[in-house]
């Protein structure tokens, strides 16, 4: 029976929950928000699954890298909604058409939550990063069924590298069908920080939000924007210079515990296809960059290589040696990003006066923060800004 003794030990990626034959793990929040395993001891027949499912218990991470890509893809409209080069985006799309499936994090209100699509319009909603822990709910049960009822379809998942492992522990053995992507990932923040960002917008504007991105190329992509949009018609965008949401999350002061003390690191890992942030495209290929967003692939498999064959056709792709990639913009490879000194002072204060009340106190936004915000649309006018995202790049760093 699965035991938390640590919050560390635990990504709450759900799959316990998700194979327990007697349904009797409940995933609960804590007061921080974060989700973590409870048994119903008087239930539990003692099988060990969920054990043996954990990917915090077992790490068995065995694809090494054996290719480096830069990507871009061709379809502009979409890149435009894409985190960085629409690599994930685009490959659903193409799957879907096919009548495949694919599995990835989508918003829902305040909420982030691991999606099944089999339509190609609905993939921009898995689009993008959302830096809130996603929700997998029956995702791994789920994903089992389609791989199984559809074996000649193919069926694309996409999730944190923990997600992916958690989906490999509870499959249990290879499927031909199915393909794995895993975002390279600095950490989750905990979904009540989205949750009460929501509620705070909703609340200033007195509308709705229809929409929110965390990461949009308002500025370019060397310098993203959240933004939102109102049902009232209203559009909202800011850094996180002033941006609660997105200052939050690139402070690393609300992320989950586990994330600090993260094992899925390491150039090997459960997926066919790994995913990151291409910020030095111009080192890594000797080309231009049009400043719409690059994505770097590490090539783990052979159906990762088959799966980038299939749809070459849709990118921009060039060649890149894989460990100078993840020399110039994958320090979250190999590297855990350390909590911020003041994570705890931040949760008390959130929970005793609310976001706005514990970012005032511990990471304020200050006058100066606000006139740099203010300037970013003239100085991104005139280039001031792609000038100095290039000297600049490391967002994550
Ligand atoms: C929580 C998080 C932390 C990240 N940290 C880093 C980092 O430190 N350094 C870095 O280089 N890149 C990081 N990334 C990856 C980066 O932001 C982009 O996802 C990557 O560049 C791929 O962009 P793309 O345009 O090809 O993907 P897109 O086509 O835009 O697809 C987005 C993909 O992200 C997945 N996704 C979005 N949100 C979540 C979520 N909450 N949980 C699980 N999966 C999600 C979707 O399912 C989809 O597969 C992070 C992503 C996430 C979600
Ligand atoms: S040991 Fe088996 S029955 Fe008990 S909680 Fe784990 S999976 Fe459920
Ligand atoms: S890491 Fe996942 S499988 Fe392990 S205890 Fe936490 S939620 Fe359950
Ligand atoms: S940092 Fe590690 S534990 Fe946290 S979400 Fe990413 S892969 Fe999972």
């Amino acid at each position: 029976m699965i035991t938390i003794y640590k919050r560390e030990q635990c990504c709450g990626c759900e799959a316990c929950a998700n194979i327990c034959p007697k349904d009797c793990i409940e995933m609960e929040a804590d007061n921080e928000g974060f989700l973590y395993p409870h048994v119903d001891e008087n239930k539990c027949i003692s099988c060990g699954l969920c054990e043996r499912v954990c990917p915090f218990i077992n790490t068995n991470l065995s694809n090494g890298v054996n290719q480096g890509l830069a990507m871009q893809a061709k379809d502009k409209e979409l890149l435009k909604e894409c985190a960085s080069g629409g690599v994930y985006s685009v490959l659903a799309k193409e799957i879907t058409s096919a009548g495949g499936y694919a599995i990835g994090a989508s918003i829902n209100n305040d909420t982030v939550k691991h999606t099944v699509l089999n339509d190609s319009i609905s993939v921009v909603s898995h689009s993008s990063s959302k830096y809130s822990q996603s929700r997998t709910f029956s995702i791994y049960k789920e994903t089992k069924q389609l791989l199984e009822r559809y074996p000649n379809h193919k069926v694309l998942f996409s999730g944190t590298p923990c997600q992916v492992l958690a989906l490999k522990n509870y499959l249990g053995h290879e499927y031909n069908n199915l393909y794995t992507i895993d975002v390279v990932c600095a950490g989750v923040m905990s979904p009540r920080i989205l949750s009460d960002y929501v509620h705070y917008m909703e609340g200033r504007k007195g509308s709705k939000i229809s929409k929110l991105n965390f990461k949009f190329k308002e500025y370019g992509y060397a310098s993203f924007t959240t933004k939102l949009l109102f049902d009232c018609g209203d559009e909202y965008s800011r850094s996180r210079l002033t941006d609660y949401l997105i200052k939050v999350f690139t402070a690393h002061i609300a992320d989950r515990p586990s994330c600090g003390a993260c094992l899925v690191k390491g150039d090997k890992r459960a997926s066919d296809i790994s995913i990151f942030d291409c910020w030095h495209f111009v080192e890594l290929t000797g080309k231009d960059d049009n400043d719409l967003g690059h994505t770097n692939v590490l090539v783990r498999t052979a159906k990762g290589q088959e799966l980038l064959e299939t749809y070459k056709n849709c990118f921009d792709m060039y060649d890149v040696n894989w460990q100078e990639a993840i020399h110039w913009d994958g320090n979250m490879v190999y590297g855990i990003q350390k909590h911020h000194p003041k994570r705890q002072e931040f949760f008390y204060h959130l929970n005793e006066g609310g976001l706005e009340y514990a970012i005032q106190k511990v990471i304020p936004v200050t006058c100066s923060d606000k006139i740099k915000e203010k300037l970013k649309r003239p100085l991104y006018k005139i280039g001031l800004i792609k000038l100095a995202g290039r000297i600049n790049k490391k967002y994550f760093s």
